[in-house]
């Protein structure tokens, strides 16, 4: 499989900057529940010229926002975050000598979390999307992924892709795996039943284990974590729907917030760093 090595080489390819196209920021979708004193402008800076880094050291934390319900790249293990996502957080926090602050939000939140100024940035398992891209800029990539369908072991009626057609299907809200399944624009000629929709994938599959779905459609090594917690009852199909990439996100054009999570990945992919952290959640493969 080898996609975290496929991913080092990507990574230190020169100018594989994900599109930085200078759109005006996001007009005022966060003035509505905006509680902190935003310290994030979309620009990066306040109209007294400090850059949101300069804040983030004033304040001494860093605030990043994700979904943890989401191993190996974040989860709760008793009351501690772990993951891959919270360790290259943790080392984005450890270069500017600061704290670092998790926002556990759901999902479809955590743009949200970014364009409020609530959180610097935000590490998801994201993937970059042309949508995403409208309200937030993203970091290089640091891992390839798939969407993948999980069915039942025994008496599933979902054996490809194909199969979906007519079927009852779970997705977490706002994911990528929603975008497939929904096919609003008919791209991907799925043309389900039903899409039943949930704050986690977790609660999918907890779905799909008590009969009330046919298949969940999900992101490929979150589902290889689930069915192997859960290898009795449920199994992923090989089937590979989607090529996507996972990058971090920051504020629209925070050139320097970008830049600044763009050296700690490529150090980390540099030092060995990265291959060892993929291997400790993931394995060889
Ligand atoms: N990679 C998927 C997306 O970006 C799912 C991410 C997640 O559920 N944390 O939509």
């Amino acid at each position: 499989m080898k996609k975290a090595k496929r991913l080092a080489a990507l990574l230190l390819a020169a100018g594989m900057m994900v599109s930085m196209a200078a759109c005006t920021s996001v007009s005022d979708s966060s003035s509505s529940n905006n509680s902190s004193s935003s310290d994030s402008s979309a620009s990066g800076e306040s109209s007294t010229g400090e850059s949101s880094i300069d804040k983030i050291k004033a304040a001494g934390k860093i605030v990043m926002a994700t979904n943890a319900q989401f191993e190996p790249f974040e989860y709760i293990d008793g009351t501690d975050f772990k993951g891959i996502d919270i360790e290259i957080s943790q080392k984005i926090a450890d270069e500017l000598g600061v704290e670092l602050e998790i926002h556990d939000v759901k999902f479809e939140s955590v743009i949200a979390e970014i364009t409020t100024g609530k959180a610097n940035f935000a590490a998801a398992g994201m993937s970059i999307t042309e949508e995403r891209l409208k309200n937030v800029d993203f970091s290089n990539e640091y891992f390839s992924a798939t969407q993948s369908i999980v069915v039942m072991k025994e008496g599933s009626s979902v054996a490809k892709p194909e199969d979906l057609k007519d079927k009852v299907v779970g997705v977490q809200t706002g994911t990528t795996a929603d975008t497939y399944v929904t096919d609003e624009k008919g791209e991907n000629n799925v043309g389900v039943k039903e899409v039943k929709r949930y704050n986690s994938f977790v609660d999918a599959a907890n779905d799909l284990m008590t009969g009330r779905l046919d298949a969940v459609v999900m992101d490929d090594f979150p589902a290889t974590k689930l069915v192997e917690k859960n290898a009795d009852k449920i199994m992923k199909l090989d089937d590979e729907l989607t090529g996507e990439k996972y990058a971090i996100a920051v504020p629209k054009g925070d050139k320097e917030m970008q830049d600044l999570v763009n050296k700690v990945l490529a150090d980390m992919e540099e030092s060995g760093e990265m291959d060892e952290l993929l291997t400790k959640y993931i394995g060889e493969e």
